[in-house]
């Protein structure tokens, strides 16, 4: 008994620590900004991430949307997460084989749609290559040629196969890592779950996602900060949301430490290594946030030109921002009107 209670505490003490660690990546992304105070908020700890939910409406009405909201993110946590060892990705990892719920498959089915619209720039099958990383980053060691080439060899989104049912792939060491789209998914089933409920509106934070919905009670539109990737207690500007997703996704959210160097968790799936193409952050902002999340991580792998190209194809109806070294770049959409507003002047806006 006397076991139990301190091993509860451990459990509490270390969900703490996470929680605190996960707050800065919230606030390394984006931030809501309202001087509504009559929301009621609750909080949870999955997906490695913290992740706040802000509803308009009394204590007691919130409280059991809340708990559905939770479980909601729980089913989607042990379908998608990489480290779950009975999730439906981690299933296909071990065994090369698996029947999706049509939840999953839908995810799969977009991950895979938008693998080949971006050339490969955002890839399922990057885990290999994720993994070693992980591996080097305990071992304080960079990977070598040899292992990079290896794991780059089962990169591909073609070598998977995804029929009416079932997950197969081409190649037995090809695996999958969702992490680039899922907390961008389990916000659009999140807020549409919110939305089927009368709550007139809100606001779901899920790291470097935040989803607005129905109106706020001023008729304002909501104001969300964009981190500064140089100073992430700094904002480089304020965007104007009255409906839909914000996606970012930065060089400063996560990373690894080794032999003193950072190493950032957003991989070229061409080279294996961390990008270095100039771009700190990409926010994309758009009505699905599966979309959103995922086209983030691609642009971001393009780099600026590239992905501007790739917005002008109009192949996804999207915005974007782009933050460099010393600008801000924004696409035509956010350009042409007065949504973005430049808060910071180590940036030049270029439209
Ligand atoms: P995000 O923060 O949404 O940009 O997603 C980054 C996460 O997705 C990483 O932590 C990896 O697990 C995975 N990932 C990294 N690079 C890629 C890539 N090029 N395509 C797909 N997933 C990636
Ligand atoms: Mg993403």
């Amino acid at each position: 008994m006397k076991n139990k209670c301190k091993m509860k505490r451990i459990v509490v003490k270390v969900a703490l620590a996470m929680l605190a660690v996960s707050l800065c990546v919230i606030c390394a992304s984006c931030r809501l900004l309202s001087s509504d105070t009559e929301y009621v908020s609750r909080s949870y700890l999955m997906m490695d991430t913290v992740i706040e939910i802000k509803l308009q409406c009394d204590r007691e009405v919130a409280a059991p949307v809340f708990d559905r909201c939770g479980e909601i993110m729980t089913d989607i946590e042990q379908a998608l997460s990489r480290t779950l060892p009975e999730s439906t990705v981690s299933q296909f990892n071990a065994a090369g084989k698996v029947t999706p719920d049509a939840e999953t498959a839908a995810v799969l089915r977009m991950a895979l749609e938008i693998s080949d619209k971006t050339d490969g720039a955002f890839d399922p099958t990057v885990e290999g290559v994720v993994s070693l990383w992980d591996t080097c980053a305990a071992e304080n060691r960079l990977p070598t040629e040899a292992e990079m080439r290896e794991r780059l060899a089962h990169v591909g989104a073609e070598k998977l196969i995804l029929s009416e049912d079932v997950l197969t792939r081409a190649d037995p060491d090809t695996t999958i890592d969702l992490g680039a789209i899922g907390k961008g998914y389990a916000i659009d089933r999140v807020v549409a779950y919110l939305e089927s409920t009368d709550i007139p509106g809100g606001v779901v934070s899920f790291g470097g996602n935040i989803a607005v919905f129905g109106a706020k009670q001023s008729g304002e539109p909501y104001r969300i900060g964009l981190r500064d990737p140089q100073n992430t207690t700094g904002v480089v500007g304020y965007l104007q949301m009255p409906s839909g997703v914000i996606s970012v996704s930065g060089d400063y959210e996560r990373y690894v430490s080794i032999g003193g160097e950072r190493y950032h968790h957003i991989l070229d799936p061409a080279t294996g290594y961390p990008t270095t193409n100039g771009l700190h952050s990409v926010a994309v902002i758009c009505e699905n946030g599966a979309l959103a999340d995922a086209l983030s991580t691609a642009l971001f792998v393009m780099g600026k030109e590239r992905a501007m190209a790739f917005y002008r194809a109009e192949i996804y109806d999207f915005e974007a921002i782009f933050v460099t070294d010393d600008a801000v770049l924004l696409t035509d959409g956010l350009a042409s009107s007065d949504r973005f507003e430049l808060a910071s002047d180590r940036y030049a806006l270029i439209p």
